[in-house]
């Protein structure tokens, strides 16, 4: 048998700390490894797959759309993109989208809009982004700058300039620096994902809505891991009451084809123009056709499931023993374990359950239609390894 193992190792780039685990199949929210170990997938790939592993409407949607055409440049228009940009804009009373392949591109596009906007309103010098402390916002060099983790950035010197960083949940320390530097807009995630899964406060977020709309500072919201429905609202800010000038999503959005999407209001449609931002891949028609089959089937009977899910989750593992804390929205959940979350994702995994952690938590972001009775299979297992 050929050791994919060993060859991975010796030919992918070293970036990865991967688990000794191959998998090669999957349906809906079980996968099967190389041996045919069965697994319930808590992580959805890290919040994905959203409605499992080939799922049959996705499947037969994007089979569809392969036999008809793979890619045309943006030079042409396609069905898929433009109804998928309609779909989204009517879903959430956004203007215009642009499509991305990833999310850390999907908060590039925003991260562009927002600037080129407070260029055009209140000048050259007005392009200071504020992100919150211990936020994550992708890879590339000027997301990495928007990312408030020092231990991110000391690598790879210099970084795009202009982003500052203020504490979560606290206002004040926003609004001054927001004040202190020429500012463009300030950035959040409505649940910081990889930095714990911790939600920001419904206070906090309304004071820097109420803030930023009075001072013209756009509200940018970065719902790559929260957004396609998986805090029981379609975005996370809709559980916030506040209306967003740009919204970047990705992750889940498409079923598990590569796709991101910048969204924006009525302040930001028109901030690029002709020229001034573009993506050879960006809206592929395949992916778009997957993220319609996705985008269409999130209705409130599928939120409202989502939301009875979650609570679901927090029922069952608030305490128990060696489990300290549940955190976070709908099927976006972060356990504080006594044990250290890795081991307790090891024993998962052993026992036949795969789940995800977030710095010092076991996360879990299973797909949105995970059915009752593996979700409490999994929690089962969970439970006997957090004790
Ligand atoms: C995953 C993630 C990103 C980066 O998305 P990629 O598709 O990996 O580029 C950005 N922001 C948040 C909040 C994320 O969770």
């Amino acid at each position: 048998m050929t050791d994919i193992k060993a060859i991975d190792k010796q030919y992918v780039a070293n970036t990865y700390a991967r688990f000794p685990v191959e998998l090669v199949s999957g349906k809906g929210s079980l996968v099967y490894d190389e041996k045919g170990k069965e697994y319930i997938d808590m992580g959805s790939g890290i919040g994905v797959t959203a409605f499992g592993i080939a799922d049959e409407e996705w499947q037969k949607a994007v089979i569809e759309q392969l036999g008809k055409l793979q890619h045309m440049s943006n030079l042409y228009y396609t069905q898929p993109c433009a109804i998928l940009a309609k779909m989204l804009c009517e879903k959430t009373g956004m203007k215009k989208v642009f499509f991305t392949n990833s999310g850390a591109e999907a908060n590039e596009c925003v991260i562009k809009a927002a600037r080129k906007y407070a260029f055009d309103k209140k000048g050259a010098d007005y392009y200071t982004i504020v992100t919150l402390e211990n936020s994550f916002h992708g890879r590339t060099i000027t997301t990495l700058a928007a990312t408030g983790q020092e231990h991110y950035h000391e690598l790879f010197q210099p970084l795009t300039p202009g982003f500052v960083y203020a504490k979560a949940n606290d206002f004040e320390d926003v609004k001054a620096k927001a004040l202190e530097n020429k500012t463009a807009a300030i950035m959040m995630e409505c649940i910081q994902g990889e930095g714990g899964v911790i939600p920001l406060e419904q206070d906090f977020v309304k004071a820097v809505a109420d803030f930023a709309k009075k001072e013209d500072i756009l509200l940018i919201f970065d719902e790559v891991q929260t957004g396609n429905g998986r805090t029981g609202e379609l975005y996370a800010y809709m559980n916030y009451g506040v209306e967003p000038d740009l919204v970047s999503t990705a992750k889940g959005i498409a079923g598990g084809l590569p796709l991101g999407a910048a969204l924006m209001g009525e302040k930001t449609e028109f901030s690029l123009g002709y020229g001034d931002h573009g993506s050879t891949f960006g809206g592929n028609p395949v992916s778009c056709a997957g993220a319609i089959s996705i985008i269409s089937r999130i209705d409130r009977k599928l939120l409202d499931e989502v939301k009875a899910k979650g609570q679901l989750i927090k029922d069952t593992l608030t305490g128990a023993p060696g489990v300290e804390a549940i955190t976070g929205m709908g099927l976006m959940v972060g356990i504080k374990t006594v044990k250290p979350a890795g081991d307790v994702v090891n024993e998962c995994m052993e026992n036949g359950v795969l789940c995800l952690t977030a710095k010092d938590k076991v996360r879990l972001l299973p797909a949105l239609n995970i059915p009752t009775d593996l979700l409490m299979k999994a929690l089962e297992v969970i439970k006997a390894a957090c004790a």
